[in-house]
């Protein structure tokens, strides 16, 4: 079964200004408009309310990492008392996932333009922390209508943070790959992706303003995110869910470090999706070829470069084993074990 969600997209280098139209096309005339206040993003930020012109009504500048409910209220209040319409977030996955929250709470429409590769964009997911735990729940009314991508924004994302954004790009698509609900469609798109990553990853790397580079690099996360939204993903997410809510690790850098060895520990229960994604990256295996591939790229290799403590691997063992989920292997607390200590280590999967 392959069910697409009804969402537009426009995709282009310099499309910023076209937000207005697209408000415009979903009837809206009062914008809440919704940013992280990061003075990396201000003059875009400044650029698009400018576009906006006298359509913004309200600003909100507070959206933070796994989106805290807390936070959510606070511009929910904005809503109700500027009597939005539409909301018009800027940012990364963090202010995209403000801009969810607040339209399953209201039902307005969103129109989102992405500045990263997370790919939350173009999925009717959503991951909220309430009391501290992230709880994540799915639904139509969650994905956005509309989705801006104007590549020129990603110039200004710096390299390291480009090369973790892409891998979780990359983890989408690996997934996908070996998913139970995998389709043709979401087949094709993941392949098409990982090539794409494979290609550009490097090229941005060697020169941060190769904007044919940074193109390629925001279509396959448009693509990832596309498959992360279609079907189910399988250990790899599980375990960076796990490892950001529980430990505080950052979201991308850790989808980077863990990727290759997510996939070493499933290589054998899917040899065809490896096969497949070797292929796609132009290396005799998947698994280490993503490694070498962030090596390349100088990306982060190991969860104690990241902080986080010796001491907690086993109860990360135990949490990501504590609730089944699909996945191509079976999953055993030894195992994982194993997984983390040379996650933790950053030793080269064999
Ligand atoms: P982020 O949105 O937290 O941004 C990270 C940092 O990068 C911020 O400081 C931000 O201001 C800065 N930044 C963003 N774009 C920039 C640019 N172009 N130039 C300079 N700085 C820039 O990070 P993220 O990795 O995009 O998103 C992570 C969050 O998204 C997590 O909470 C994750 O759970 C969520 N997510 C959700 C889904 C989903 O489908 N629900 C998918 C992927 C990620």
């Amino acid at each position: 079964m392959h069910t697409t969600g009804p969402s537009r997209v426009v995709f282009g280098a310099g499309t910023l200004p076209r937000v207005r139209e697209e408000v415009g096309r979903l009837d809206g005339s009062r914008v809440l408009l919704l940013s992280d206040g990061s003075p990396a993003l201000r003059k875009d930020t400044e650029r698009l309310r400018e576009a906006l012109g006298d359509l913004v009504v309200a600003e909100f500048d507070g959206a933070a990492m796994h989106t805290p409910v807390e936070v959510t209220e606070q511009a929910l209040s904005l809503v109700r008392d500027r009597r939005a319409d539409c909301l018009v977030a800027i940012g990364g996955g963090s202010t995209t996932g403000l801009a969810k929250a607040l339209a399953v709470r209201t039902d307005l429409p969103q129109v989102i333009v992405p500045t990263t590769y997370a790919g939350s964009e173009v999925t009717p997911v959503l991951g909220e922390t309430v009391d501290g735990r992230k709880v994540t729940r799915s639904s139509p009314a969650i994905l956005p209508e509309t989705v801006v991508y104007d590549v020129e924004l990603t110039l200004g994302l710096p390299v390291a943070m480009s090369v973790t954004s892409g891998v979780n790009a990359l983890a989408h698509v690996v997934e996908a790959l070996y998913s139970p609900d995998a389709t043709p469609v979401t087949d094709a798109m993941a392949l098409e992706a990982a090539a794409a990553i494979a290609r550009a990853l490097p090229a941005l790397h060697d020169d941060p303003s190769d904007l044919e580079a940074r193109a390629e690099l925001l279509q396959a996360a448009w693509l990832a995110g596309t498959c992360l939204g279609a079907v189910g993903m399988g250990l790899h997410h599980k375990l960076c869910h796990t490892l950001g809510g529980a430990f505080g690790l950052p979201h991308a850098d850790t989808h980077t470090v863990v990727l290759p060895h997510a996939m070493a520990y499933n290589a054998p229960a899917a040899p065809e999706a490896m096969d497949r994604i070797a292929r796609a990256l132009g290396v005799p295996d998947a698994p280490t070829g993503v490694f070498d591939l962030i090596c390349r790229v100088g990306g982060p290799t190991s969860l104690r470069g990241l902080g986080m403590a010796e001491a907690d691997l086993d109860r990360a063992a135990e949490l990501a084993t504590a609730q089944p989920y699909p996945n191509p292997r079976e999953l055993t607390r030894r195992g994982l074990a194993d997984l983390l200590g040379d996650a933790w280590h950053g030793r080269r999967p064999q």
